[in-house]
């Protein structure tokens, strides 16, 4: 069967092709990794969040790309209430 997802962020259509049989067991509520092992996580994340390989990709090189990010994202931001523009880090000044 063809599943049709929509990736929540560039909200395009993507189509996977996958086993009917195997698509109800995940439905039940069997595990994807167990249901269908032979997926890529790609392919499985796309089934389960609709996120396309494309911005799968992106968001891979949003988090591990550059290195200032690792440590200091907006989501720290929002949780801490901390302000990187507002302070100085550096320790040479
Ligand atoms: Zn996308």
């Amino acid at each position: 069967m063809l599943v049709k997802t929509t990736c929540p962020i560039c909200h395009c259509d993507t189509y996977i092709q996958v086993d009917a049989e195997e698509y109800a067991r995940w439905q039940a509520g069997e595990l994807i990794q167990v249901a269908m092992p032979y997926l890529h996580p790609e392919d499985r994340e796309m089934l389960v969040s609709g996120i396309c390989p494309d911005c799968w990709d992106e968001q891979l090189v949003d988090e591990y790309g550059d290195g200032e990010d690792l440590w200091l994202s907006e989501e720290d931001f929002d949780e801490t209430g901390f302000n990187p523009y507002m302070g100085c880090y550096d320790f040479d000044c």
